[in-house]
């Protein structure tokens, strides 16, 4: 994947009032999610580089409990994303460091929950929030 085209789609717009699937929802607030992460955290949280930055997980996106939790979310660039997944440990160490409670956060992770379609949007927009407010107080727009 060529992560330089990737960094400069731009976030689709929620719209209110507009019938939106729940697939399309839920990549709303993806794209939301990794362009607040990738814009909170300037550089690969392990590494350092500048390059080829994804939004990581601690634990996977699998559940909603905490896929779009800030406390399990960090910049890493793809390699350190790869490594990751045989080696959590550097992943891990940071989290700590910012003060994450990695067994509050699994216990979040493990539990089933169930999002609305219309809460998730509202997710969507909280982060597409978020990250211009970060774009403005850092001067980039
Ligand atoms: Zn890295």
């Amino acid at each position: 994947m060529d992560y330089s085209k990737r960094k400069l789609r731009a976030v689709p717009k929620v719209k209110r009032n507009k019938k939106v699937s729940r697939k399309s929802a839920v990549h709303m607030a993806d794209v939301a999610f990794s362009a607040y992460i990738r814009t909170r955290d300037p550089v690969c949280v392990v590494c350092g580089t500048l390059e080829h930055g994804t939004c990581g997980h601690i634990f996977s996106r699998v559940h909603y409990s905490t896929r779009w939790d800030e406390d399990n979310a960090f910049r890493q660039c793809s390699g350190c994303n790869l490594r990751h997944e045989h080696d959590p440990w550097p992943f891990y160490k940071e989290a700590e460091l910012r003060g994450v409670d990695l067994s509050t956060l699994h216990a979040k992770w493990s539990k089933s929950y169930k999002v609305s379609t219309s809460a998730i949007l509202e997710i969507a927009r909280y982060y597409q929030v978020k990250k211009e407010r970060l774009d403005e107080h850092s001067g980039t727009v």
